[in-house]
């Protein structure tokens, strides 16, 4: 019910989300990759939605500025004959529009990673009940698959035997792996990119928003399972500061690509390009 009720509201937050069009676009190699990031929005969650034990601090957090400045961006990994794409943003208009701003044509996306099945992540798999990505296989965590809210979902009947769903820790292809990071959602997973001396953890939703990075301890009410989420989180956090593994987020500023930082009691997220 809970969770009904959160993706209920995510929904919402997303039709009431102006969408702008895909012009914001950034490349760099990374771990072997051309890594483009593509950002299909931004927005600013709502302050009534992040959840704190104690309110009155948590407002004084969400004071800050751009405390809950967010955006949705997909990221794009491209080598040799690899076309790889992780998530696919809210929609297939959107999606396709940002493809097209750097020559892909959807036909030749070949693999598409998926973080976790809610609709800002796999809104771009299809096009009017027919597959946007016609050529792709779309690896999707098990556990996410084995949810019941997602196991009726025409992404398994009309991508059909393209679907691979596959178990925690498992290798992707040579280079990637996913990385278990429960509690967002009941099978929420991260990618672990790692090639030329580089790696970069494509972490899907650890976090939304600024107030997250300082405040660890804060969450919103899409994460399905709250304490899960924030001991995921404080793991990932602790583990990648100050390290050289960059960071893509599906729903941070300025592009979402870069490197974790330690401040003060919190985190900070430095940004590759601003
Ligand atoms: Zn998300």
């Amino acid at each position: 019910m809970i969770k009904n009720i959160a993706v209920f509201l995510l929904c919402l937050l997303l039709l009431l989300t102006p969408l702008q069009a895909a012009v914001n676009i950034f490349s760099v190699d990374l771990a072997g990759y051309k890594m483009t990031s593509m950002v299909i929005a931004e927005m600013k969650h709502e302050k009534k939605y992040f959840r704190y034990h104690d309110a009155k601090l948590l407002q004084k957090y969400l004071d800050m500025p751009d405390s809950n400045a967010s955006a949705i961006n997909v990221f794009f990994a491209e080598y040799g004959k690899n076309k790889i794409l992780f998530d696919t943003g809210t929609n297939a208009k959107s999606i396709t529009a940002a493809l097209k701003e750097i020559n892909v044509k959807p036909e030749d996306v070949n693999m598409i990673c998926i973080t976790h099945m809610h609709y800002d992540h796999t809104g771009g798999l299809l096009d009017n009940n027919k597959r946007t990505f016609p050529n792709a296989a779309v690896y999707i965590p098990k556990e996410e698959a084995d949810i019941d809210e997602n196991k009726n979902s025409d992404i398994f009947s009309i991508y059909g035997k393209d679907v691979k769903l596959f178990p925690r820790n498992a290798e992707i292809i040579p280079g990637i792996r996913s990385v278990p990071a429960f509690g967002h959602t009941k099978g929420h997973t991260s990618y672990l990119l790692t090639g030329k001396g580089q790696s970069v953890l494509i972490w899907g939703d650890i976090l939304h928003a600024p107030v997250e990075f300082a405040h660890p301890d804060v969450y919103l009410v899409y994460d399905a399972y709250s304490l899960q989420t924030i001991e995921t989180r404080k793991e990932i956090l602790k583990k990648y500061a100050g390290t050289g593994t960059y960071i893509a987020g599906a729903h941070l500023v300025s592009y979402g690509i870069g490197k974790i930082k330690r401040e003060q009691n919190g985190y900070i997220f430095a940004p590759l390009k601003k």
